[in-house]
């Protein structure tokens, strides 16, 4: 039986980013396979439902390693693999094809897929999900000739994709159960800031509103809402959340609770393996608390932090939860984890698009929000949650520069 020294069961940024870790870190031709369900190299995620899916990028321009990248250091990479199960105790991936290839270390890599709609109609054509590339070709394609679209929820991919369909010119609305734009993040007043910027730009919006049919004889044409209410569209894309894959790790042994439970080093409970990316369910030693994160940064950094313990430097996994988004000419950043905040202080002004957002807890910032604001404000956001930095909230809301708010511990 084939036997790797290093395997990564999913191609996505994980693998890219440990791929070119290991390879940094001096790693020899035939000692990594990649197992990828994917039909393309590992690419960058975030330009899908950005630069690519708007067409300014293209398959090679968001590849996180070149193609040649593979085949100079000898790692094989099987696209359109899919495994079965893992047999942990074995150390031995079992493919659907029936081949069994076996490891010394692995890294369970296997991401999330999107949640589908359930309702009546849901099986109609021109209804859209984004993960891949390939979706968001497809999405990329249909906008081409559409009219009207509806995008469903108000969290990351529908408030991008509603961006980039709305500056296609197309009529979009969208849908959203919440009773406002991206409550589980924003404050109410960044909520209206970025409620006002898309209806300024033609985005409708249906706040507290459910789906309950989709209407169509083979594609979908309108949208049944609660209340009778209907809208018309000729695609819709729904963003309503993802959910962690975890069925080829089923009965392996290791530790599952909302994804893969991994420890403060991301090792699963079985020796030899870790988990990585979307599917892990971490120990955030800087917060205290056992996370998963679905983001670019978390993926790249836990594929980086994996390649290093496969190579023998064991650390804690210490980081800082971000993310970043692009939605119309904005640019904005986020840090930390807002959750049990006791105060927000805000910079600039929130009825322009330069303002920042700070959540504190017992003096200390805890999360924060930047967009279009000096870089001091950028670097002081991820630092002051690394170090606990005792801050003045009152300092932090004047206009004076943000490290005029750094207060020495009480
Ligand atoms: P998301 O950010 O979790 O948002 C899901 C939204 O759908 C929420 O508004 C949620 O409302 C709503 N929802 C859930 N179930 C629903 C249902 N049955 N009917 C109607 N609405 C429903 O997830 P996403 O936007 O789908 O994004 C998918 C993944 O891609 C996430 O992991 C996200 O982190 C990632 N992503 C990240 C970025 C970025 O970092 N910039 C960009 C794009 C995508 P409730 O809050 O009420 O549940």
């Amino acid at each position: 039986m084939n036997r790797s020294k290093y395997m990564i069961l999913g191609g996505g940024m994980v693998a890219g980013y440990a791929a070119k870790g290991l390879v940094e870190g001096g790693l020899k031709s035939g000692e990594l396979t990649i197992l990828s369900a994917d039909n393309a190299l590992p690419y960058e995620r975030p330009p899908l439902s950005k630069s690519f899916l708007a067409g300014k990028d293209d398959e090679k321009s968001i590849r996180i390693n070149a193609e040649e990248f593979y085949g100079e250091h000898g790692i094989e990479v099987r696209l359109d693999c899919h495994v079965a199960r893992i047999d942990a105790r074995q150390k031995t991936a079992h493919l659907q094809s029936g081949e069994n290839l076996s490891f010394e270390n692995l890294i369970v890599a296997t991401g999330a897929q999107p949640r589908t709609l359930s309702i009546p109609g849901s099986n109609l054509s021109e209804i859209y999900y984004l993960r891949s590339m390939e979706d968001s070709k497809k999405i990329r394609t249909r906008a081409r000739n559409a009219k009207r679209g509806a995008v469903v929820g108000g969290g990351f991919i529908s408030m991008e994709v509603s961006a980039v369909l709305a500056q296609g010119g197309i009529e979009t609305t969208m849908l959203m159960r919440e009773d406002r734009i991206w409550k589980r993040f924003f404050t109410p007043a960044m909520s209206k800031f970025f409620e006002s910027y898309y209806s300024a730009r033609g985005v409708r919006l249906i706040k507290e509103t459910n789906l309950t049919q989709l209407n169509g004889e083979r594609a979908v044409k309108s949208v049944s809402l609660e209340g009778g209410q209907a809208v018309e569209c000729d695609m819709l894309v729904a963003g309503i959340g993802v959910s962690p894959v975890t069925e080829p790790v089923a009965n392996s042994g290791m530790q599952l609770a909302d994804g893969i439970l991994v420890n403060e080093y991301l090792e699963t409970n079985v020796p030899g393996i870790h988990a990585a990316g979307d599917v892990a369910s971490y120990q955030d030693a800087l917060f205290g608390k056992r996370r998963r994160v679905e983001h670019w940064d978390n993926a790249v950094s836990q594929g980086q932090h994996c390649a290093r313990a496969l190579l023998g430097d064991r650390a804690a996994f210490l980081h800082v939860p971000y993310f970043f988004s692009d939605v119309f000419d904005l640019s904005y950043e986020f840090w930390g984890d807002p959750a049990n905040a006791d105060q927000t202080v805000e910079r600039g002004d929130l009825s322009t698009s330069s303002f920042s957002v700070w959540w504190l807890r017992n003096k200390r910032v805890i999360a924060a929000f930047v967009m279009s604001r000096p870089d001091e404000e950028r670097d002081a956001a991820a630092k002051w949650i690394e170090s606990k930095q005792q801050i003045s909230a009152e300092k932090l809301k004047g206009k004076s520069s943000v490290l005029d708010a750094e207060e020495p511990a009480s």
